[in-house]
């Protein structure tokens, strides 16, 4: 279990805290074991053909706080992201039926000469202005590689605006260098709300926290059933909701990939207890989880109900498709714990999962909890994944592994990803929503949406007839993973699986 304190400005990075990894070849059952036995070791890349930033991750968590704006203290570059949120922050508010409203996002636009002479005047000016514009509840200040390669004394500055404006003026130390797992952004967000905004608890609520991204809301009834209220956290939460996370009952983690900080957090140091069990994917899993939750709230018997009328519901038609899908060979790509949740999905809907390229792996999570090891519960349950990478979105690797596997299906949760299912005649399904397939609905969801990618193919494979591809003969002679490693080109295999 990792040790929350909020004394310090900076999250402690994933690499330091969980030995979170970011390039591995093997087998699923590999990695299981080596990160049960700690014996996990990372493979650096010799090239990268593209980079997330922590800042961007962080960002995707603070910038949908309603009444927050956030500042990005760097140069206007790393501020590329604001058009992409702000276009998701619009779209989701229309989900919710919000008034439309523009998302306040400033930056400090550091130019070369203030990294020179500095750039701290530029940053309280700019919470000056933001503050005059906008009136916001709280300003996040997110740090980028340039404000931490001048190394100005940037909480000094936070503290006195604080002190003057009366509202939380918050540090999120996300510079893109600190990690090369992109996922510490997320704990950055979640460190800077636990440590500028959560308050200790006045009294204790029926809410029950959802640490996600922005998916639909599929809680409020599972939840509700149980006689509490769902609260989404932390996008379209205002700064009041979130001062007051500590008051809920519990915690639930959609992806622990997500939230393992936050949920950490608020247990260690507000005693929120968190569902400790896998996400509800699969109608396994969602037996499972819906146990764990009574238990945990002490309504072990409105689990039960629930679970036999999901039975009685949408189990018929689920083994119906699952006929259909016997024998079909699957690959997935996505973040680490969400597809780790798609492979028990997709071998509880009787499909084999012959690969599958994720974004990062982390061994542990922050409870040091081992029921959460999705992977390897999935392993146990459905059968090993022969050709399973830790690739954080290297095109030419995903191309590579899946010019050899070529399953009958990809399943992704990222854009830019399925293009190339596409351009290979290989059915592809892009769902960005991860609550999509929570609970026995989201397996059925899951299953229709299969069922009609694959019966994209005859389109899908005329398709592939006129695709071009960017890749020579050369490369895909080469091991998928030949710029891990040593610079050898024979890749880094640490385990016997892989190619
Ligand atoms: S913070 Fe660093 S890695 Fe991130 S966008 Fe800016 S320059 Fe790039």
């Amino acid at each position: 279990m990792s040790q929350i304190s909020i004394k310090e400005p900076s999250v402690v990075i994933r690499e330091k805290r969980l030995g979170t990894i970011n390039a591995f070849t093997g087998a699923a059952s590999e990695i299981v074991e080596q990160s049960a036995k700690g014996q996990l070791k990372d493979c650096k890349r010799k090239f990268s053909q593209c980079l997330g930033c922590n800042q961007q991750q962080a960002f995707c968590q603070l910038a949908m706080i309603r009444d927050a704006v956030v500042i990005d203290h760097a140069p206007i570059g790393c501020a590329g992201e604001f058009a992409d949120f702000n276009f998701t922050y619009r779209v989701e508010q229309a989900r919710r039926d919000l008034p439309p409203a523009l998302g306040r996002y400033f930056c400090t636009n550091i130019l070369e000469k203030d990294t020179v002479f500095g750039a701290a005047k530029k940053l309280e000016e700019t919470i000056r202005l933001a503050y005059d514009r906008v009136h916001p509840n709280a300003i996040f200040v997110t740090t980028s590689c340039a404000s931490g390669i001048i190394g100005e004394d940037i909480e000094a500055v936070v503290d006195q605006a604080s002190k003057e404006l009366g509202i939380p003026v918050v540090t999120c130390t996300c510079e893109g260098f600190r990690s090369k797992i992109w996922t510490t952004g997320f704990d950055a967000a979640y460190h800077t709300v636990l440590r500028g905004i959560v308050k200790p608890a006045e009294k204790k609520t029926n809410k029950v926290n959802i640490i996600n991204f922005w998916g639909s809301h599929v809680f409020d009834d599972i939840v509700r059933r149980f006689g509490y209220e769902p609260q989404y956290i932390i996008p379209f939460s205002t700064v009041e909701e979130l001062s007051h996370v500590s008051e809920a009952a519990a915690s639930i983690h959609i992806c622990p990939s997500l939230s393992t900080y936050m949920g950490a957090g608020l247990n260690q140091l507000h005693d929120v207890p968190e569902v400790l069990v896998p996400p509800a994917y699969g109608v396994a899993g969602t037996d499972r989880w819906l146990r764990a939750f009574g238990k945990l709230v002490g309504k072990e018997e409105i689990a039960e109900e629930i679970i036999k009328e999901g039975h009685e519901k949408y189990v018929p038609e689920i083994d119906k498709l699952k006929e259909k899908f016997k024998g079909k060979r699957a690959y997935v790509t996505a973040g680490a714990a969400h597809g780790q949740a798609l492979i028990t999905l997709l071998g509880e809907l009787g499909m084999d999962v012959v690969g599958a390229a994720v974004f990062h792996h982390d061994p542990v999570y922050d409870s040091g909890d081992d029921k959460l090891d999705i992977l390897g519960q999935a392993v146990k349950n459905y059968g090993d994944v022969p050709d399973y990478r830790v690739c954080n979105k290297q095109a030419c690797e995903l191309v590579n592994a899946l010019n050899r596997i070529k399953p009958d299906l990809i399943l992704a949760r990222h854009g830019g990803m399925t293009l190339w299912g596409a351009k290979f005649g290989i059915p592809s399904l892009l769902i960005g929503d991860e609550q999509f397939g929570i609970g026995y609905k989201g397996a059925l969801n899951y299953a229709r949406r299969i069922d009609d990618a694959l019966d994209s193919i005859e389109f899908i494979k005329n398709y592939s007839k006129h695709a071009s591809n960017p890749y020579t003969k050369w490369w895909f002679d080469q091991d998928p993973g030949y710029f891990q490693g040593d610079g050898s080109g024979k890749g880094c295999a640490q385990g016997r699986g892989g190619f």
